[in-house]
């Protein structure tokens, strides 16, 4: 057994949100129990011990948008003029990035972004993939990455007619293969969707193949949605219809499908997205520095759509993600009081469902029976914290890097900033290197 206490104990559990000088009790992967220091240590004399040191003790945060890949863009320059709108960054950046990935820039972009996750308490992520000139295998590699960061993981391989006919069949088997292998392997750690790019890549032909192979291994699809106009526009002008609607009509939404963006939805849609009990990610951060516009996710959460909280690669942090998602409302709506209590439901109730829900243990809580995905935060409150203002704490007062264990699944991964089963040094020099070449292929 593993005790982690000492600390302000935030649960994210309403009937007990906060437990002073509490103690989390940690057994074969799950949370056993949650109390006082005093009496776990008391009645578990022989537990290994985590010292919080009087900081916070609080659940590991859930990414429910992410491309592992996108950090082996980072410094990378483009040798023309600056992209002007957001198809332009597709297509000359991601589009471009991507195909020029192996399956060991694939593997080694995944670990170096999943240290990032561990170093900034981010204990589980939705990631959604693309390397068209590496499809076979690479959903494989980022599990193989996954596992040694110990970073619980949710993979997909993004499905699109972009590169033709033998890449798009190559994907739709990735998937298919990937799934059945989490199926088989019962990993708690790692689990699948079926990918899809974007409505505006993807031919009715594609879309209803790739609803039966989803259906025939009950798998849910993670795709963008509206992120751009363009894709609206293609799909009014091509389908005589808006993007959701297409998506609805071809079997692709609900309640295990992930949405990304959601953007330029209107009432019509919102009203499929929650009749289909489909799950919308939020990626305020990315949609402001694509100018795509933002996502009416106060609405949509206001009408009963479940919306949670995803970076898209953006960043690993989701304090500084919470962050952003609460100023992005009241900077959008002009009302200082929008997004107060929205921003944090995505991220501590939205995506702790849609995490628990696919793998099927509570995630993102800290009470009996749920994952044992569990951060301290160097955090010593200097006005009182109560279980009432926990939300503005952590919004004003903790990032990323006030990050100082991490433990998954009762794994310790991180202790006091020092990842205890990675050399660190040896993958960002091993990276590195790789980066070098992909961007003399790209
Ligand atoms: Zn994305």
């Amino acid at each position: 057994m593993l005790l982690v206490g000492n600390g302000n104990l935030i649960t994210q559990d309403s009937r007990l949100p906060l437990i002073e000088d509490g103690c989390v009790a940690i057994e074969d992967g799950l949370i056993a129990e949650v109390g006082a220091t005093a009496d776990l240590q008391r009645r578990h004399p022989a537990a290994q011990f985590v010292n919080a040191r009087g900081r916070v003790i609080m659940p590991g945060l859930v990414n429910t948008h992410m491309h592992l890949y996108s950090t082996f863009a980072r410094g990378m320059a483009l040798k023309d003029e600056a992209p002007e709108n957001f198809l332009e960054i597709l297509k000359r950046l991601w589009w471009r990035l991507d195909k020029a990935l192996t399956l060991e820039d694939v593997y080694l972009s995944a670990m170096v972004a999943m240290i990032d996750c561990v170093k900034n308490g981010t204990t589980t992520i939705f990631d959604h993939h693309s390397s068209p000139g590496a499809v076979t295998g690479s959903l494989l590699r980022i599990a193989e990455a996954a596992r040694q960061a110990g970073v619980r993981s949710c993979l997909c391989y993004e499905v699109t007619d972009r590169e033709g006919a033998e890449i798009a069949d190559q994907s739709i088997e990735e998937n298919r293969e990937f799934l059945a292998h989490c199926k088989q392997s019962e990993d708690p750690l790692v689990r699948g969707l079926f990918g899809l790019h974007a409505s505006f890549t993807l031919s009715d032909q594609t879309l209803a193949r790739c609803a039966r192979v989803a259906a025939e291994l009950d798998a849910g699809f993670h795709v963008h949605v509206a992120e751009g106009e363009a894709d609206v526009a293609q799909c009014e002008r091509e389908h005589g219809k808006r993007v959701v609607e297409r998506l609805h009509d071809l079997g692709i939404l609900g309640s295990k499908t992930i949405a990304a963006h959601c953007v330029h939805v209107n009432s019509v849609e919102i009203d499929l997205l929650r009749g289909s009990k489909t799950n919308v990610i939020h990626n305020p951060e990315s949609n402001m520095a694509n100018a795509v516009g933002s996502a009416p996710v106060l609405e949509m959460m206001r009408r009963g759509v479940r919306v949670g909280l995803g970076t898209d690669g953006y960043t690993t942090d989701m304090f500084e993600s919470l962050k952003v998602a609460n100023m992005l409302q009241k900077h959008q709506t002009g009302r200082s009081d929008a997004g107060w209590t929205e921003a944090p439901a995505m991220l501590f109730s939205g995506n702790a469902a849609i995490a628990s829900e696919c793998f099927g243990s509570p995630v993102g809580k800290l009470i009996p029976g749920a994952l044992a995905d569990v951060i301290v935060v160097d955090y010593d409150p200097p006005t009182p914290l109560r279980g009432a203002n926990i939300a503005s704490h952590i919004l004003f007062g903790v990032s990323g890097r006030s990050v100082i264990t991490t433990i998954i699944g009762g794994r310790i991964v991180m202790e006091d900033r020092k990842l205890l089963e990675i050399d660190e040094q040896e993958v960002m020099a091993k990276a590195r290197v790789s980066v070098e070449k992909l961007w003399q292929r790209f």
